[in-house]
């Protein structure tokens, strides 16, 4: 299924986008579109066009693991009554999410810099999927001796300040991108505003909040993502985890409220 998907898109893959006058072209490998007006919704990729805005998304590759399916009464004995997701407070926040199939998800931690355009295809790093493993069991003491069944990863844009980010370049080529890897919920409410602009000419107070008609953004958040950045942000994580993760200070924490509700 996935050799089948990346052949498709192999085939479809927009190599160029170019505005001429009043006409946007559109290259592929069968041929190019023209088109009067054009919706970039490529993400964080494209960055390679000269069309794409410079610096409007730094790219991070990001991973996700998934543990083996977890017998109910393990499940139960944890307490996670709600099923709702979890995300911690680190600077690069984990999340976990008990699945229908029982399994535990649990997500991104670490970050890696993509460097150069087109975007490679990549895979998740071992390295990283054993770093992960290794929180998901330090997370759930009880469920430590349950394996990691898979993992997968993909590119996620940061925006030049966190927000999302819809454009224009000229008259008849629009964006929308760079959704800081939150862009599930986030997408499809900017693009439904845009399809409307596009139409009527009338742009929302929400999209005028992020609209950009910019040619080019400050490099300032992809200088910053550099890949020793990231692994220092990292090691900050892990350094609280020591202090907020030692059981001796949660012991201690404790007898105090003990002592504070006596
Ligand atoms: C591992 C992972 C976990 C995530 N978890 C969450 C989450 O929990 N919550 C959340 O809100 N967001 C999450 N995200 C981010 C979320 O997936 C994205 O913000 C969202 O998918 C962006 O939507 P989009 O439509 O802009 O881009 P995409 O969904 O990336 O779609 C872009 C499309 O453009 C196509 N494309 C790209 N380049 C070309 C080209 N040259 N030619 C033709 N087609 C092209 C791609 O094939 C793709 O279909 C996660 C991302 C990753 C990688």
């Amino acid at each position: 299924m996935l050799a089948s998907s990346a052949k498709v898109f192999e085939q479809t893959r927009v190599s160029d986008v170019r505005r001429t006058g009043s006409t946007v072209e559109i290259t592929t490998p069968h041929g190019t579109v023209r088109a009067s007006k054009v919706l970039l919704a490529t993400s964080v990729y494209g960055g390679e066009w000269d069309i794409t805005p410079k610096n409007l998304a730094t790219p991070l590759y990001v991973i996700e693991i998934e543990s083996e399916p977890i017998a109910p009464e393990r499940l139960a004995a944890l307490d996670w009554t709600s099923r709702s997701g979890i995300i911690t407070q680190h600077q690069l926040m984990t999340h976990y999410r008990l699945t229908e199939r029982n399994t535990i998800v649990c997500g991104v931690r670490q970050a890696q810099r993509g460097q150069t355009y087109p975007l490679p295809d990549r895979v998740p790093d071992p390295r990283v999927v054993r770093d992960m493993g290794k929180d998901l069991a330090n997370r759930f003491p009880s469920l430590s001796d349950v394996a990691i069944e898979r993992a997968w990863g993909g590119w996620i844009g940061i925006s030049p300040d966190w927000l999302a980010v819809a454009g224009q370049v000229g008259d008849n080529v629009f964006y929308a991108m760079a959704c800081n890897g939150h862009g599930l919920c986030q997408v499809p409410y900017v693009t439904h505003q845009l399809a409307d602009y596009i139409v009527d000419g009338e742009m929302s107070d929400d999209l005028a909040g992020i609209w950009s008609d910019t040619p080019k953004y400050p490099a300032s958040m992809s200088l910053l993502m550099q890949p020793f950045v990231l692994r220092a942000v990292w090691g900050l994580d892990r350094f609280n985890d020591f202090f907020n993760g030692s059981r001796t200070r949660a012991r201690r924490a404790l007898r105090r409220g003990r002592r504070g509700g006596s």
